[in-house]
């Protein structure tokens, strides 16, 4: 029973961070954030208990950025911008893309569209800011 209710603890704590954030962050970035006040935490738990969480839709994937998957605690309807330069996940309010396009797609591809996600590209505002810098030299 005592193992129980610390794997739930552990649990509870990886979900705590990362509803917290809103960088989309990486398991080894939970686990950074955890380690200290849960020194017997592996990164293979933290991973164990994301693809769970991702499973039963608490969380979701945003998808690989640099190698490695970053997650998102907002499970609602929404898409995300990535910055190509510094890896950065910014949330894009969905009324930017078109709610008709699930019906298109299920009418061209003959399928059954039940969700999408729309992933923008580029350079994020504080690279842009860099890039303006350096260009200013
Ligand atoms: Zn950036
Ligand atoms: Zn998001």
């Amino acid at each position: 029973m005592e193992k129980k209710k610390n794997f739930s603890r552990k649990r509870e704590a990886i979900l705590e961070v990362l509803r917290s954030t809103k960088s989309h962050p990486t398991a080894d970035w939970i686990y950074q954030q955890l380690k200290p006040s849960v020194p017997d935490l592996s990164l293979g738990t933290v991973y164990r208990n994301l693809n769970r969480f991702k499973e039963d839709g608490t969380i979701i994937s945003v998808g690989v950025v640099d190698g490695q998957e970053r997650y998102d605690a907002d499970v609602t309807p929404h898409s995300h911008f990535i910055c190509d330069t510094c890896g950065a996940v910014l949330d894009v309010n969905d009324e930017f893309v078109d709610p008709e396009s699930d019906e298109e797609v299920s009418r061209i591809l003959g399928v059954c569209v039940v969700s999408h996600q729309v992933v923008f590209h580029g350079l994020c505002g504080a690279c842009l800011e860099k890039l303006k810098a350096e260009k200013g030299k």
